[in-house]
């Protein structure tokens, strides 16, 4: 359109990080193919998936990068992390090490970004509460210590995917509109 204003679009970076195994891929690929896959190995392939949502009439797109398995050897490089305006900090609330790893990759985040960064902090696995090792108010706790938004969800049933990611493109959209 020749119109000013309407193909006003923006397309924001967002990092999923974590510890291996607690379900990022899975979270993603609910969130952006609504698949799941319950034998999935390392990731190996993907680099980023592409969601589009309207936010105010406006176009936003975001691209979602997964890790594709380099957090096995603690192997993030800074690419990854470079010009990201979200992430979403995952653990598995069945693995209290998944939960105790966090601080470092906030702190990993944090070296590697140079602007603000809208987070939130992901216990996965939700499905699992039978055997959850790491309690609701753990998390919240934790996530108001460091400021970031908090929610739990299973990549195997959906429960609050869409939600976390969603929240996540909002605030960006909030903090640069
Ligand atoms: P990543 O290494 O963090 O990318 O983790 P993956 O997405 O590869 O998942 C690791 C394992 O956990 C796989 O066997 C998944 O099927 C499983 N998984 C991922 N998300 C969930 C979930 O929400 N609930 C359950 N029960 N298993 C999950
Ligand atoms: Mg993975």
């Amino acid at each position: 359109s020749s119109s000013d204003d309407e193909g006003e679009e923006y397309l924001f970076k967002i990092v999923i990080i974590g510890d291996s195994a607690v379900g990022k891929s899975n979270l993603l690929s609910r969130y952006a193919r609504n698949e799941f896959n319950m034998h999935s190995k390392a990731t190996i392939g993907v680099e980023f998936q592409t969601q589009t949502l309207e936010i105010d009439g406006k176009e936003v797109k975001a691209q979602i990068w997964d890790t594709a398995g380099q957090e096995r050897f603690r192997a993030v490089t800074s690419a990854y992390y470079r010009g990201s305006f979200g992430a979403l900090v995952v653990y598995d609330i069945t693995r209290r090490s998944t939960f105790d790893s966090i601080s470092r990759w906030l702190d990993e985040l944090k070296t590697h970004s140079d602007t603000a960064v809208a987070k939130i902090l992901v216990g996965n696995k939700l499905d699992l509460d039978n055997i959850r090792d790491v309690s609701v108010e753990e998390g919240k706790s934790l996530a108001e210590s460091e400021g970031l938004f908090f929610m739990e969800t299973s990549a195997l049933d959906s429960t609050n995917v869409k939600k976390a990611f969603d929240l996540v493109i909002r605030e960006i959209y909030n903090n640069v509109s």
